[in-house]
């Protein structure tokens, strides 16, 4: 069996961890004391087959079965909401995902779904089948059945260096020595640094920080509303509990690799948006926080041995949809860190397009 040391405990490398263990002796090494602190614990917790570009679906699609079998989703739906600048938007949206169920809808279907929908925003799609992740069931799923097939989760346990020597990692950590076959760097936005602290050349993985506040409004957010999403990108929301809800400007801010905090301005936006589009009044900014999506240059998850590095294995660059894409994500990461072969539930999915040697033809 090899030894594998994973680094981070996010939703990547807890995954990641589970469809390894019990056919590798994994060890998740995770700088913070507790898993899911960074991105994994931050996010919108849907599940839309649209998000992400055509390349992301298939990933999206390959994991629902496995999300909906395990609970772990609750139906939604979406609404994506145009103002007549946003329409042709909607008609590309359409095109680009022939295969996801996106219906029109009008003014008058529109009114009904959002009640208070201000004049103007008078095109629509629905798109049925999105979904509420667990995402907390989901990571804690993870874990648990890692640790249950033998893998160890060391917390506390931040990579400050590692080099390779007679074909072993060995690597420095904030709680001690480890040694390993293969490393793999499910480090979310520190990707990129972990890798150069293994003396490995970084890809561009680069963080965007992305902001999310839950408001009181009034009227209270009907809980059946659907994830209403701008064509033009400038807002989503979905209700919470209490009649509460979840708002996003979309923002997309560069960031260093950072335990990053909301900025006013992009919460003020935030709310600035969601008041051009329902006639609700907020009533108080009960929450608020942000978390860095990660994003190789060409927006594409990186899955796969570094062909200038032996033993060195990305899992990196899930962007805003690596909840939705786990399950398909981490089968497929496996089987490439296994040499083993595809089987039903990643037969459909193209590896090479997810390989880091596409960011290698001139080393
Ligand atoms: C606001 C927001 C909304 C989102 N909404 C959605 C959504 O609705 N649906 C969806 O699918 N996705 C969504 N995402 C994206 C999703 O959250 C991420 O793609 C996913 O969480 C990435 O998981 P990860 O494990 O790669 O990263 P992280 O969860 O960030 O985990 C990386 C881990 O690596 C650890 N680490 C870093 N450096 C070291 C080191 N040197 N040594 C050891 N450990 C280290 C960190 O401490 C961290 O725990 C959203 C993201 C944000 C920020």
């Amino acid at each position: 069996m090899s030894e594998i040391a994973i680094i981070g405990a996010g939703m990547a490398g807890a995954s990641l961890a589970a469809a390894l263990s019990g056919a590798a002796r994994v060890t998740i090494l995770e700088a913070e004391s507790q898993p899911g602190y960074h991105a994994t614990g931050r996010s919108a917790a849907f599940w839309s087959e649209s998000y992400g570009g055509p390349l992301i679906q298939p990933l999206t699609r390959d994991s629902a079965p496995f999300l909906a079998a395990n609970g772990f989703l609750a139906p939604r739906g979406a609404i994506h909401l145009a103002d007549s600048s946003g329409r042709a938007r909607l008609d590309a949206l359409r095109a680009e995902f022939p295969a996801v169920p996106l219906e029109p809808l009008d003014r008058a279907a529109l009114e009904a779904a959002i009640p208070g929908l201000k004049p103007g925003w008078d095109h629509g799609l629905a798109e049925p089948t999105c979904a509420d992740i667990d995402v907390a069931g989901l990571h804690a799923f993870y874990l648990a059945r890692a640790r249950a097939n033998g893998a160890r989760l060391v917390t506390d346990a931040g990579l400050l260096g590692a080099v390779r020597a007679g074909g072993r990692w060995r690597i420095e950590t904030g709680a001690g020595r480890h040694e390993a076959d293969i490393l793999v760097d499910a480090a979310g936005a520190w990707a990129d640094e972990v890798a150069a602290r293994c003396g490995e050349r970084p890809l561009g993985i680069a963080p965007y920080r992305r902001t999310i506040a839950q408001l009181r409004v009034d009227p209270p957010a009907p809980a059946d509303l659907p994830l209403i999403i701008d064509a033009d990108a400038h807002f989503y929301f979905k209700p919470e509990a209490g009649g509460r809800l979840w708002l996003s400007p979309q923002d997309e801010t560069l960031s260093a690799p950072c335990d990053c905090a909301p900025e006013e301005i992009d919460i003020a936006m935030a709310v600035d948006r969601l008041q051009r589009v329902v006639d609700w009044r907020v009533e108080a900014v009960e929450r608020k926080w942000a978390g860095l999506r990660s994003f190789a240059p060409d927006r594409l998850p990186v899955y796969g041995f570094d062909a200038r590095a032996p033993g060195f294995f990305w899992f990196a660059g899930q962007g805003g949809f690596g909840i939705q894409t786990a399950p398909a994500a981490a089968r497929l990461g496996a089987q490439l860190l296994l040499g083993l072969p595809h089987d039903a539930l990643t037969e459909r999915l193209d590896a090479s397009l997810y390989a880091p040697v596409r960011f290698m033809r001139h080393p």
